[in-house]
């Protein structure tokens, strides 16, 4: 049975690293790699398309931005499991497994933030006006780094070896 007040740890090294109790509500979104790990052509095709959506927004006198690839399209913000790793501090990298050397996929991402001002299409629908929903921005209270994420790697030839991370 579960207790009505669980205990609090004695002691911990910062504010960002006790969870706040909170739900998960997992869903489905596709991702594509990180921007820097495109190959050149196709970034360049992917470069041009968001220069014409901008030039279209500027002669419709938008006031929303349009859509870019790195904050609207690519990855989320927010815990995920599996999809690409962000590279948002460092240039992007293989990750290889320390035992065998076996490239290492994405297991998880734990992210300070499940979204940001430019990066606000991926706010749920459900969370409302962004202005007046700051403190949802993490909902866990959990940081990583400097407001970062945490990219944790597993191995695709064995799931046994140990980890690798790399914080963003
Ligand atoms: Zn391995």
């Amino acid at each position: 049975m579960p207790l009505d007040t669980p205990p609090q740890p004695a002691l911990v090294g910062f504010k960002g690293s006790i969870a706040e109790p909170c739900v998960l509500h997992p869903e489905v979104v596709a991702t594509y790699p990180y921007a820097d790990s495109l190959p050149p052509r196709l970034w360049k095709k992917i470069d041009s398309w968001e220069d014409a959506e901008a030039r279209r927004a500027e002669r419709r006198d938008q006031d929303e931005e349009p859509p870019t690839y790195h904050h609207d399209l690519s990855i989320p913000q927010g815990f995920r499991v599996g999809g690409f790793p962000s590279w948002r501090t460092t240039d992007p990298r293989a990750v290889n497994c320390e035992v065998c050397a076996a490239p290492m996929n994405l297991l998880l991402t734990l992210d300070s933030y499940e979204w940001s001002g430019a990066d606000s299409s991926w706010m749920p629908i459900e969370e409302g006006n962004i202005a007046e929903r700051q403190r949802d921005r993490c909902p866990t209270q959990l940081a990583f780094g400097r407001d970062g994420l945490l990219n944790i790697f597993a191995c695709q030839a064995d799931p046994g070896h140990p980890h690798r991370w790399s914080l963003q």
